[in-house]
């Protein structure tokens, strides 16, 4: 932690700054990235040495196996910084943790800790002019790694890259977010890897979410795969209902992204008195608590946006708008604690903030 250098990082800075181009006031999420990145290849069983160079094209063999068969993993952190100057991240070793689970699901090899910390303090300390003060304000930070061996043959990859790139972000607005309850496709299956940060869960979800906005909806409440009666997540987000003054979320299985900001979001509301259950959700009980009054809020959690309130959702072709969120609703409140605690505004009793 802290350190400036790492010893065994082989670092290749970029000659002048790009920082200059930047229009911090304006910028459109990941679309710019920072003057560094981390690179590490893994060759005959082994990662070799961890390097930072300057952002730029990678080239691979048009058969590199990521291509063909979808051996692709990844990340998404985020970086803070405090009015001292100070850096933050917010729980990194449950990325850290989280990205070998999703690699081992595909068969891809495990990530050293070490490396992971060193390479993403040094890239951080190298790049952090390109974090920016202020609340909502951030780096987003997108670790990932890719089979790059080449060949078609449907196999494993012997040969893998690991990178971690780095883009300033503005106060992610997700705008105005109403959902469609899934009733025919499905993003993960019982046994699959829908628990896994994995490319190929985005691809398959792209083509039912285009179908849903052409609906008016933004976003697909994915339900479960075999009776679509119960409610598991949206497609970057894990869902939370309120009915009543209780806080539901579904549990966690191997169909279900678990989530980091999901885990804070049952601690934090915890600790302010909220009654929280993690138990299966029909649809049915939903529909029913909607019309009883009682369905209060529903809102997304996820790195990019902490919290995302959700204004409306449609099922089997009806359509239903929920009542407006204040400042005292759940969410904004949640909200506003995480970022509090992210921000080194609030203290941290759970040590969820890492120095970096
Ligand atoms: C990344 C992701 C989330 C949110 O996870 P966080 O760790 O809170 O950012 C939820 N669902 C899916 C499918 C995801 O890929």
């Amino acid at each position: 932690m802290g350190k400036e250098t790492a010893t065994y990082i082989e670092i290749e800075k970029r000659q002048t700054s790009k920082i200059n181009d930047v229009d911090f006031s304006n910028l459109a999420f990941g679309s710019v990235f920072t003057d560094h990145m981390f690179v590490c290849d893994y060759v005959d069983g082994e990662w070799k040495t961890p390097k930072i160079i300057p952002y730029q094209p990678i080239s691979l063999d048009p058969s590199a196996r990521v291509f063909h068969y979808g051996q692709a993993v990844f990340e998404g952190m985020k970086a803070y910084k405090d009015e001292n100057d100070d850096i933050w991240l917010f729980r990194p070793e449950e990325n850290f943790n989280r990205i070998n689970k999703s690699s081992e699901r595909l068969a891809m090899p495990e990530f050293p800790k070490d490396y992971f910390f060193e390479g993403l303090t040094t890239l951080l300390n190298l790049d952090k002019e390109w974090i920016q003060k202020g609340i909502g304000n951030s780096l987003y930070i997108r670790p990932f790694a890719i089979a790059t061996e080449y060949g078609v043959s449907a196999s494993p990859s012997n040969k893998y890259r690991f990178m971690i790139i780095c883009s300033p972000a503005q106060s992610y607005y997700g705008g105005e977010v109403r959902v469609k309850i899934a009733d025919h496709y499905s993003r993960a299956a019982s046994g699959g890897f829908g628990y896994a940060k994995a490319a190929g869960n985005y691809a398959g979800q792209f083509y039912p979410t285009n179908l849903a906005q052409k609906e008016g909806f933004q976003q697909i409440i994915w339900t479960d795969a075999s009776t679509h009666e119960y409610l598991e997540e949206a497609g970057t987000m894990n869902i939370f209902f309120r009915i009543g003054d209780t806080l539901v979320t579904c549990p966690i299985s191997d169909r279900i992204l678990d989530g980091v900001t999901r885990k804070s979001v049952i601690t934090v509301a915890e600790d302010m008195g909220i009654n929280v259950e993690v138990r299966p959700i029909k649809v049915q009980e939903i529909l029913d608590a909607y019309k009883n009054g009682e369905l209060k809020e529903i809102f997304g959690s996820g790195t990019a946006a902490v919290i995302n309130p959700i204004l409306g959702f449609g099922y089997k072709g009806d359509k239903w708008e929920l009542p407006k969120v204040d400042d005292d609703s759940y969410s904004s409140k949640i909200k506003q604690t995480i970022i509090d605690i992210q921000y080194n505004l609030a203290e941290d009793k759970h040590g969820w903030r890492y120095k970096v």
